[in-house]
């Protein structure tokens, strides 16, 4: 997967977002400030026009210029994170013209563990790391496996889909839900379903 896969996860994620921008926010509204689909959109918007112009030429350079942009546009606990996440990611795909299955792993692995070394939010934690680490690892395993990159994308995708939907029980206890001790129980995460969007956007992009 090359350049061209990063530049349309990245529109492909972008696109998303704006579609479930409404959704996610009410998400947030039951269980923190009801900004999120409202932060991300922004954030995104302002990736795709820098795309627009820029020309990165690496899928690292691509996932860079997603980071700090994130970074200076969405704000809120999610910009610092989601933007720590793609430097993170940048920085495992290095300049590499393309990525096999084995560095879309690695990719995955360190944008996760970013978000972990920034935010000290743990498995269960009812975050966005509860979408993130149930796709490291299934990502993992189909590497493991032998899968090819797409299908790696493809089994961390669902997996993140099914993490998402498994923080709706959880209390939180980490970033402004935690605030709410058992009224968060019922209620999904916003971050961690706007993560597997945007893993579900990446298989997408391998898939074409
Ligand atoms: P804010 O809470 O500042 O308004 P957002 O609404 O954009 O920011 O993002 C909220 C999301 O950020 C949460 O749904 C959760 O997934 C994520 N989050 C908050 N704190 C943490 C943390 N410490 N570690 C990981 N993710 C976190
Ligand atoms: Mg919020
Ligand atoms: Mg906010």
């Amino acid at each position: 997967m090359g350049t061209d896969w990063a530049i349309d996860w990245v529109r492909r994620s972008a696109a998303v977002v704006g579609e479930h921008r409404a959704e996610l926010s009410g998400l947030d509204r039951a269980i923190g400030d009801g900004d999120h689909g409202e932060n991300l959109d922004r954030g995104f918007r302002a990736v795709v026009a820098k795309l627009d112009e820029a020309t990165p030429d690496t899928p690292g350079a691509v996932l860079k210029l997603v980071a700090t942009t994130l970074i200076s546009t969405v704000g809120g606990a999610s910009g610092p994170l989601l933007g720590t996440a793609y430097l993170k990611a940048a920085q495992a795909a290095g300049d590499a013209p393309a990525l096999d299955a084995a560095a879309t792993v690695a990719l995955l692995a360190a944008a996760r563990d970013g978000v972990v070394t920034r935010g000290k939010a743990e498995p269960g934690d009812k975050t966005m790391i509860d979408a993130w680490t149930p796709a490291v690892e299934a990502a993992q395993q189909a590497l493991d496996g032998g899968a090819d990159a797409a299908a790696v994308l493809q089994a961390a995708a669902d997996a993140a889909e099914r993490g998402a939907e498994a923080t709706d029980p959880l209390v939180a206890r980490k970033g402004r839900a935690s605030y709410l001790g058992e009224r968060a129980v019922g209620h999904r995460d916003p971050g961690a379903q706007s993560s597997a969007y945007q893993l579900r956007a990446a298989a997408d992009a391998a898939a074409e």
